[in-house]
């Protein structure tokens, strides 16, 4: 199984250890080509926006498609991402996941936070690490919440797309990525 990290900027090199750790195949993504190589794709936290004008167009049509395809999991800037509506400001999503996400949501005194909390994933609270993290303001239909932050739906999936508005890959808990890499070998039954 060989997993692909988008790894134009941001925090990539944490998912690639944690996906080795779990015995992946890790491919740093940076050109268009790559995909074709790939079973699933991480995209890290960082800037959505960077992101956005870091991607050349042959590279955003290709992560596009995939995304539409193909199991793929997005972290913070990676959730932003996928999201079908970007707010605040409002920029281009790939609507991979039908999801409504605010960046920057919860406020700059409180921008980095660990939180604790149950999961749809079972066993023990999952602790869940937010930095400048955007919040999921609406959600779909059929779009599973796997966990919450308050109210708010911090890990959710559907199909063969995952989003965390949280950083799974700064925990010591290695269950999110599991999840993921189940997904990937199962297409979407889980
Ligand atoms: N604030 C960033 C954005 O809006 C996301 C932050 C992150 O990925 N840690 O894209």
């Amino acid at each position: 199984m060989k997993i692909g990290v988008l790894a134009l900027q941001g925090d990539f090199d944490a998912h690639r250890r944690r996906l080795e750790e779990l015995g992946a195949e890790v491919v740093l993504v940076r050109k268009p080509e790559q995909f074709d190589e790939i079973d699933g794709l991480v995209i890290p936290g960082g800037e959505s926006s960077t992101f956005l004008k870091l991607l050349g167009d042959e590279t955003f049509r290709k992560l596009s498609a995939f995304a539409h395809t193909k199991p793929t999991f997005g972290t913070c800037a990676g959730a932003i991402m996928l999201a079908k509506e970007v707010e605040n400001p409002h920029q281009q999503g790939l609507n991979a996941i039908d999801i409504t996400i605010r960046r920057n949501a919860y406020g700059r005194q409180i921008d980095s936070i660990i939180v604790e909390a149950a999961t749809a994933l079972g066993g023990d609270p999952l602790e869940m690490v937010f930095i400048r993290a955007p919040r999921i303001e609406k959600v779909g239909e059929g779009v599973e919440v796997l966990a919450q932050r308050g109210d708010d739906p911090v890990l959710v999936r559907k199909g063969t797309v995952m989003a965390a508005t949280f950083h799974p890959e700064l925990s010591a808990d290695m269950r999110v990525h599991a999840e993921f890499l189940k997904l990937v070998k199962n297409g979407t039954k889980y």
